[in-house]
This record gives C-alpha cells, structure tokens and sequence, in this order.
C-alpha cells in the first residue's frame, strides 16, 4: 500500500516520528508521500527521504497559508521543485470553509504552483473545500497537466468533474465515518485507475481509531472500506491503488 498523503514532518511528531515510521513498514506500507507546508518541513522531508527512500516529498504553501506565507514561501518550493526533489506540487488549492475571505489570494497563489508544476513537469495535490466551482473554473483556464484531489468529500457530480478532466481522486479516513454516505457511493464507483488512498496524518484518524493523532499505519482501514464498498478484495485494492499512485507521482519502486 501506499500513504498518497500524510504530513510525516508535522512538528507535533518529534521523537515519535520513528516509531511511526516501523508501524507504517509493519502494516505494509511501502512508500508514503509526504507533504510539506512550509519550507522548514520540507528539510525534514528531505533528511527522511534520504534516510527512507521510500519516503517521496511534495511541496507547497496550503490555500489556509496564502495569505500569510505565499510571497514568503514561494521561491524556496520554487527552488526545490526545478532541483528534483518533489514527487508533485501541493498541497495547493481553494479553502472556502475555512477563508472565504482570502478566496483572491489563494487563486493567486494557485495560479503560480499551476504555473510551476507545468514548468517542472510535476502533477499537482490539491485541496479544495466548499470552492468546487472557483477551482474547475481555474483548472481548466491554466493548467492542463494531472492532479489529484486530496482527501475528497464533494459530491457524486463534483466527483464526475474531476474524473471527465482525467484527474485523480484521493479517499481518507472520512470514507469510514458512519455519515460518509454519499462519500461511500463516489468511492464505489470511481474508475479503478483513477483512485488513490491516503490517511492525512496527522489528521483524519479513521474508524475506530477516530480522535486519535493520525498515522500511516491506519491507511489499512480505509483500504478495508474502500474494498468493501467497492466489492472487491483487500489485496486487489491495495494492489489497484498502490499502482495508481506509482504511475500518478512516477516512484521508482
Ligand atoms: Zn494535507
């Protein structure tokens, strides 16, 4: 399996972050891909992949951040990005949940990791919130390379617009929740090469571990549901999935 995003430098980890690393590797995951908001992040990235080279690092000041960090971010992910060391662009996007307020500024900021993902070849990890119609309505006027949508709540028809621009979806621990129905119905019927998994520790923990921090090692519950609404076996999952995120960041396994 493979954790197609999780936050692996998060400051709350520390000296946990170790052990977390071997329960990961015990539960059978074989790459994770780390996300990284802040340059500061991404130097603990970069010293992990150097450690674990099955540990791929993405960049990118979050649509939250924009206002705050993206002129002061920008050039370091900027540097990364043309040097290499990313696997993807993000996470990038529009938050209205949160900061319908700054809806300008992370277009924006949007707009220029669009702009430097086609620049560095590099597929894009997007988080979108309650900003469906903004963000397709920017995809489609300035970018034309891949992306996924992380940690996908929106609905059927949302999902369709995502699927139709030959994008990728990404389900989380919010699949497991007992009123993801709605969300239980997309992940039975996305296109099986167009699906990826992923826990977003430190957030998100799924059933039965909810309220808990997040770890990758839980990515094998949100399989397991997934599978299962989907009718198919564990491994054909782990199996589907884990390919799907091979070919979405090109890993060399
Ligand atoms: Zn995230």
């Amino acid at each position: 399996m493979i954790d197609s995003h999780a936050h692996l430098s998060h400051a709350s980890f520390g000296e946990s972050r170790e052990p977390l690393l071997a329960r990961a590797r015990e539960a059978g995951l074989e790459a994770i891909v780390n996300i990284c908001t802040t340059p500061e992040e991404l130097e603990i990235g970069l010293e992990l992949a150097k450690r674990y080279p099955w540990i791929y690092n993405v960049g990118s000041t979050t649509p939250h951040d924009a206002q705050k960090n993206g002129a002061l971010h920008f050039e370091a992910f900027a540097a990364h990005a043309r040097a290499g060391d990313l696997v993807a662009v993000g996470e990038t996007g529009l938050d209205y949940h949160y900061f319908p307020e700054t809806a300008e500024v992370q277009k924006e900021w949007l707009r220029r990791y669009f702009a430097l993902a086609l620049e560095c070849h590099l597929p894009v990890v997007i988080h979108c919130r309650e900003a469906f119609d903004d963000f397709f309505d920017e995809l489609d006027k300035h970018f034309s390379g891949k992306g996924v949508l992380h940690c996908f709540t929106g609905t059927f028809a949302e999902a369709e617009s995502v699927i139709e621009r030959g994008w990728y979806l990404s389900l989380s621990g919010i699949v497991t929740f007992k009123k993801s129905e709605e969300l239980r119905r997309v992940a039975a019927r996305v296109p099986e090469n167009r699906l990826l998994i992923e826990t977003d520790t430190p957030y998100l923990a799924p059933t039965p571990y909810r309220g808990r921090p997040n770890e990758p090692a839980y990515l094998l519950e949100i399989a397991k549901c997934v599978a299962e609404v989907r009718g198919v076996s564990l491994e054909a999952l782990q199996r589907v999935t884990s390919a799907n995120a091979c070919e979405f960041f090109s890993l060399n396994r």
